[in-house]
């Protein structure tokens, strides 16, 4: 039987092969932080080139003597359909392999007995569902890629099949992204939102029971709580809501308030009333010398909210390898009301995307996002991407990035 909140007292695995790198690479104060496993492609299940598959994770965190272990669900058909950096293996139609020889592989691996006794956390299916609201038909942000992924119903029907697999296990923990404030947090997308996550929750198999809670900002940078101003706050008699380009008529401006209002949206349109939220703490820090340290004094909406904000980002909309990012609270069972766990589930040094066109086997393609001379687009309204130089493709070591991270750390390290 599932425990309310799988994190309270529980001991998280610690991936050693990411452990190793964080040590090699001045960070040892971290390494012994627990960190999510990615299973990016069927490949990845057997395991990779220097990271060891699934079975391998799980008898290592039974050596551990952990109880819960955190996995990563991330190859559905024409995965990554706004961006080409995590573009995946799997082509737009490809439903019949994402679930004979991805999905099915994990359940059998996870339903083994020797595992009975571990919590499996499944993050399921980052960035998917949210993209089929905002990224299609006649926004100006819509691309091809989702139009094509809303009307096959391939995201919906993954995710469906998905939850209800690893669901039919009793220790498993299914967990969908709900993106972050910056990109969910408008009324429109929330509740949109809100309705596809229930219609994927109750598809192909999947019911209500089979999600055990949400998660915000995975390898994300939206910071945890805005210090100095919420949506609400007025300088000099006008709302930054609706008064600021950075606010912009968002609902939110930090991940903490987004995700536990979403909770509660969540339960109304219909998922179990004791669902939990879980945040992505790894790398939303911004601490360093650039974090502000008291409100500003401005009577200008756009200048208090400028000089006052934690989260440094040129644009809410950028996402790729952050300039000026710092690692985020450590990982934390229960901190906040109906909060499960702060979680580190993009492992801290690994890239979110190369700078420039490199090529490999893994199906990754170049993202402009993650070049810092590009000028943006819509989905970052035209503005500077932000992103480091010379990254690696994404998920692979980005020491210099890894750095940077630790450097900002905050909490400081
Ligand atoms: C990449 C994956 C990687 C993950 C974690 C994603 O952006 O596409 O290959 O495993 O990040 O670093």
């Amino acid at each position: 039987p599932r425990v309310d909140n799988p994190y309270e007292g529980a001991t998280v695995y610690v991936n050693p092969d990411w452990a190793a790198k964080a040590t090699a690479s001045g960070g040892s104060a971290i390494a012994d932080q627990p960190t999510a496993v990615w299973l990016d492609r069927r490949a990845a299940i057997e395991g990779t080139g220097g990271a060891r598959g699934l079975r391998a994770h799980l008898d290592t965190a039974v050596e551990q003597g952990a109880d819960l272990i955190q996995i990563v669900i991330y190859n559905l058909p024409g995965r990554d359909c706004s961006a080409l950096a995590s573009n995946g293996e799997l082509g737009p139609d490809d439903i019949d392999i994402y679930q004979s020889e991805y999905i099915d592989p994990i359940v059998e691996i996870m339903g083994d007995p020797a595992y009975a006794d571990l919590r499996i956390v499944n993050i399921v299916e980052i960035d998917s569902l949210p993209n089929l609201v905002t990224n299609v038909g006649s926004r100006e942000t819509a691309t091809p890629e989702c139009d094509e992924m809303l009307a096959n119903g391939n995201y919906v029907a993954g995710v469906g099949y998905a939850l209800a697999q690893l669901g039919s296990l009793e220790n498993t923990y299914n967990y969908i992204d709900i993106g972050h404030h910056g990109w969910l947090g408008w009324d429109d997308n929330f509740n949109a939102a809100a309705e596809l996550f229930h219609e994927a929750a109750t598809a192909n198999g999947s019911t209500v029971d089979d999600v055990h809670g949400f998660i915000s900002n995975t390898a994300n940078y939206g910071a945890l709580r805005e210090e100095f101003f919420d949506a609400n706050t007025v300088v000099g008699g006008r709302p930054v809501r609706e008064n600021t380009t950075w606010v912009d008529w968002n609902r939110f401006v930090d991940e903490l308030s987004y995700a536990q209002a979403y909770r509660d949206k969540l339960v109304s349109v219909g998922f179990n009333s004791n669902i939990g939220m879980l945040i992505d703490t790894s790398r939303n820090g911004w601490g360093g010398s650039a974090r502000p340290t008291s409100a500003s004094s401005s009577t200008d909406p756009n200048t208090f909210v400028n000089e006052s904000r934690i989260d440094r980002r040129i644009h809410l909309g950028n996402w790729c390898n952050q300039s000026g990012a710092g690692i985020g609270e450590r990982p934390t069972a229960a901190p906040e009301d109906g909060i499960d766990a702060y979680v580190w589930i993009k492992p801290p040094g690994e890239s979110d995307g190369a700078s420039r066109e490199i090529e490999n086997d893994e199906g990754k393609g170049f993202d402009r996002m993650c070049d810092p001379t590009y000028t943006g687009n819509p989905r970052n309204q035209n503005n500077m991407s932000g992103a480091l130089p010379d990254a690696p493709l994404s998920g692979h070591w980005f020491e210099a990035q890894f750095r940077e991270l630790l450097a900002n750390a905050y909490p400081p390290l």
